[in-house]
């Protein structure tokens, strides 16, 4: 699923913040942010942009420049993050759609619709941080067609499927603050990968040091079966090592059954994970109701690490039991604390 980063949407609400005259709170999706009083009114359709979009250097988002200059790469921009203005956290930014008239077709322009992803038009990328050099390592092919890349859709992008949840029984587990792990057996042939590519085994490279250590070609191997593991590379060197590790470590959330094309429940999960003795995620509740509000969720999500209980998570993974349903909440007290 790609991440649509600036997307049309409808401006549900708007309230006062206490003791502020001159801003309000707009809430789009599941979303809060600040906006300027007077500037967008309720049921309007507006340009919403995530936190962690990248915008392009260009006039009309010079305000930004003081909050939010940054560069990725080479690349000059802004880069849109969780922030708190008069005690209201406020994620993201709302433009006029107007801004689109000189970007795209008057035809085009004419038919945008709630949802239509505007990114492109707009020149808005993906803020990634930079990779250390042990974690980036050499391509051996693209990431592989017969597995699925790991990512979790955020909470607050859910809003309408989120009230149908609730029938649903869940486990919770603490999301990890490091990097993608997958690894794979597919008709004989070992894998490792990153977020993003297969990766050559080579010197140096954290998730081949990873995968020789945990034995996970012969443990995998053994099963005879076309699988992949897909875990959270964390520790020394990778992201600050927020949780204060010695060496690196995989902790994992992902089973995947190949030749089936689909990921095993969490009792066949668990099972697989206790015979190869690998660790999981950490577990925060077997069995557990989702609240009735996002907003409620979102506090929930606060909390300390349970791998070191001095370190802000990062947030939750809510799954069902079959696996058939999987979103993350982050911890918007984690996010605000970000550089
Ligand atoms: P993000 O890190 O915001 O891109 O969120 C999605 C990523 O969270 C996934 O691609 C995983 O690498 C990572 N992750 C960390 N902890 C967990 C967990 N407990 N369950 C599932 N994914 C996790
Ligand atoms: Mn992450």
């Amino acid at each position: 699923m790609e991440r649509k980063l600036a997307s049309i949407q409808c401006i549900y609400s708007i309230d006062d913040i206490p003791g502020a005259d001159n801003i309000q709170v707009a809430t789009v999706k599941g979303w809060k942010l600040v906006v300027k009083k007077g500037e967008f009114e309720v049921g309007d359709n507006a340009i919403y942009c995530e936190i962690d979009s990248f915008l392009p250097i260009r006039g009309e988002f010079e305000f930004l420049r003081k909050s939010s200059y940054k560069k990725m790469g080479d690349q000059e921009g802004f880069r849109l993050r969780t922030i708190k203005l008069r005690g209201q956290v406020s994620q993201g930014l709302l433009l006029p759609i107007s801004i689109l008239l000189d970007k795209i077709y008057a035809d085009q322009y004419k038919a945008l619709k709630i949802g239509d992803d505007v990114s492109e038009a707009l020149g808005i990328l993906k803020y990634e941080p930079p990779i250390p050099a042990e974690l980036s390592g050499v391509m051996k092919g693209g990431f592989p067609n017969f597995i699925p890349k790991t990512d979790e859709e955020r909470i607050q992008n859910l809003t309408e499927v989120y009230p149908n949840f609730r029938k649903s029984n869940f486990y919770v587990t603490e999301k990890l603050d490091g990097s993608s792990a997958t690894f794979y057996i597919n008709n004989g042939v070992f894998g490792v990968c990153s977020r993003n590519i297969d990766l050559l085994e080579s010197e140096g490279n954290s998730f081949w040091k990873v995968a020789r250590q945990l034995k996970l070609e012969e443990k995998m191997k053994e099963s005879e079966k076309n699988i992949c593991l897909q875990g959270e590379l964390i520790g020394e060197g990778i992201q600050g090592n927020p949780y204060k590790l010695k060496g690196q470590h995989v902790y994992f959330f992902n089973a995947f059954d190949i030749d089936e094309q689909r990921y095993l429940s969490l009792n066949e999960f668990a099972e697989i994970m206790e015979w190869f003795e690998l660790e999981t995620v950490p577990f925060v509740f077997n069995d557990y109701s989702i609240p009735e509000t996002i907003d409620e969720f979102l506090s929930f999500a606060e909390g300390k690490s349970i791998l070191n209980p001095n370190a802000e998570r990062e947030g939750l993974v809510i799954r069902n039991h079959a696996r058939t349903i999987s979103f993350k909440v982050i911890s918007n007290k984690f996010l605000l604390k970000q550089e």
